[in-house]
This record gives C-alpha cells, structure tokens and sequence, in this order.
C-alpha cells in the first residue's frame, strides 16, 4: 500500500539506484537507472532529474528496486524496458528475441539502398527474431512487402506484435519454418534475400558478457563450430528463392567475410561485395544473383586470395 510516509523523493531513489548498479560493477549504472526509474514513472528518460522533490509511490519505489536488482544480476536493459529502439522504430522485445543491434541498422541501410529503384519489391528476412529488420525495411520503403521468416513461434509473435503496433502488418507477413523453407514453400520469387543469422561460433558464447552468453535466446547466436553454418545454408538455399537479378544480404560475424564471399561465389552469384560496421568491422556481405548456377567448373570453391572481399 502507498503511504505519504513510505514516499520516497524521484531523485534520492534514482541514485540510490546508480548507486547499486555502480557497485555491481555495471560501466552503464547511471543511465541504466535513468532508463528503468523512467519506466517506472511512465515519463521520459531525462525528466527523471525534473521536480526536485518530487515523490515516488512506494509501489514505485519497489518496482524499480526489483528491476534495479535484475539489472544487477546482468540481465539486459532492454529486456527489463521491454524496448529497444532500431532505426527509429520503437520495438517491443522479449527474452525470445535476440535485442537488436545498432550495427544491424547498417544492413537495413544497404538493403533500402538497393531496393529503392523498384517499386514494389519483395523482400524475405530470414531469422526475423523481433521483426527488427523486417519492419525497418517495410517502413523505409512503403512499397516493400517482406516475408518474415522465424523458426521459433515465440519469436514470431514478438515480430507480428511489432509490425501490428507499427501499421505494417499488411505489408510483413509471418511465417514459421527453417531457414529459406517457408520462401520456398510460397513459390514466390523474392527481390532481396536478407537476414542476421546466429554467426558466433559456438565455443565463444560462454565467454560473452553474462547479458549475452546467459540472457539472450541461444537459437539466435550460435551459428555452429565457426559460426557460418547457417550462413552456408541460406546462401545455399538462395538461389531458389530468388529472381534472376535479385539480391543477397547477410550480416557476418568477425573474419567471415572473406569465407562466405567465396561460398557466394561458388554458388554461382556475383558481384559480391563486404561492408563495413561503424566500427570499422567487416560486419556484411551482398551479392547479385544472375539466374542460373554456374557450371560445375566455375562454381569450384575459390583459391585464398582469388577475390572475396
Ligand atoms: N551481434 C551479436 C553479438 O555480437 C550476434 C548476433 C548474431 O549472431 N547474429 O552478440
């Protein structure tokens, strides 16, 4: 029950808050406390330090205790706010999907880049976790239909909230499957094949920061003993589900680039190019499909340092 007496003035919670995220070691304590005190609230982050004086409920003062506690124990931000925003996009996220990544909004970039000369293009996002990529394709070009693919039904109701919340729904269509499959399985030839598939080999994952290694959804992290199997496969698979001219994009892992070039290039597509991250990070790679596989005598995997990236 809220008492005048339990009341709590914003400011002296809000640091005791940092405070507790500062001795757990977290470099993120003060905005961290800002974000969750400003969940809380119901206001913005910065009009926490507004009203000096101002009290909080003692309902208030425990949730925020609780979600401070939770933070403590490295369990990511944006799943305690339940957000997480992406190319201006306000996503709603779950412990389901994989919180999206600013070098993400660099892949979505390249892919409206190359989308925009066609009017209404046909887009499949493999892997779609929380819809990020999809819905920011689908809203950077109003156009655009995007197929987005999940193998997991929890994170496809993440995706579809998303694109109902956000008014694509009629242009981001759910569909749950393995890989390229459920594109296959819809006979469509699609314009951009895009995706940000599990790339961390498997052995590092227990060594990531405890946000990562012990809170996000394993699925969407582990691509295998060098962290390009599923990679592989969608580059595999494509061609089938692309139309001659159509487009590959992937976002890849460190040292990936020069691999997965040569895997394109052996599958037959070409002009194969790497970007990189804001970083500096060789972080994706693109390529055109021309329609048909090479001959057997082309599509030979490439020798080091014959092209790629
Ligand atoms: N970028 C993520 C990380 O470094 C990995 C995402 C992925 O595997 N697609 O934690």
């Amino acid at each position: 029950m809220t008492t005048a007496a339990a009341d709590r003035e914003v400011r002296e919670l809000l640091q005791e808050g940092i405070e507790r995220l500062r001795e757990a070691g977290l470099p993120t304590a003060r905005s961290d406390a800002e974000w969750l005190l400003a969940g809380v609230l119901g206001v913005e982050r910065f009009t926490v330090y507004l009203g000096p004086g101002r009290p909080a409920s003692a309902a208030d003062a425990d949730r925020f205790r609780a979600l401070v506690d939770r933070r403590v124990a490295h369990e990511p931000l944006q799943y305690l706010l339940g957000f997480e925003d992406f190319c201006g996009l306000r996503l709603r996220l779950t412990p389901d999907v994989l919180v999206p990544r600013p070098e993400t909004e660099g892949l979505v970039d390249w892919a409206l880049e190359l989308m925009r000369p066609r009017t209404r293009p046909l887009v499949a996002d493999v892997g779609t976790g929380s819809g990020a990529i999809a819905c920011a394709v689908a809203a950077g070009h109003p156009g655009a239909t995007v197929i987005a693919v999940d193998i997991s039904s929890r994170a496809l109701a993440v995706a579809a909230a998303n694109a109902g919340a956000l008014g694509l729904a009629a242009r981001v269509r759910l569909a749950r499957g393995d890989g390229l499959d459920p594109v296959r399985a819809l006979g469509v030839a699609v314009d951009l094949l895009i995706a940000n598939p599990p790339y961390l080999p498997s052995g590092i994952i227990g060594s990531l920061p405890r946000e990562v290694s012990r809170y996000e959804p394993i699925l969407a992290l582990d691509g295998g003993t060098d962290g390009m199997a599923l990679s592989r496969r969608i580059i595999a698979d494509s061609g089938r589900a692309l139309r001659p001219g159509g487009r590959i994009l992937l976002e890849i892992g460190e040292d990936q680039a020069d691999p997965l070039a040569s895997v394109m290039g052996a599958a037959g597509f070409v002009g194969i190019e790497c970007r990189r991250d804001l970083r500096g990070v060789e972080r994706y790679v693109g390529a055109r499909w021309e329609g048909e596989a090479r001959s057997p005598a082309a599509a030979a995997p490439r020798r080091p340092g014959d092209g790629g990236c």
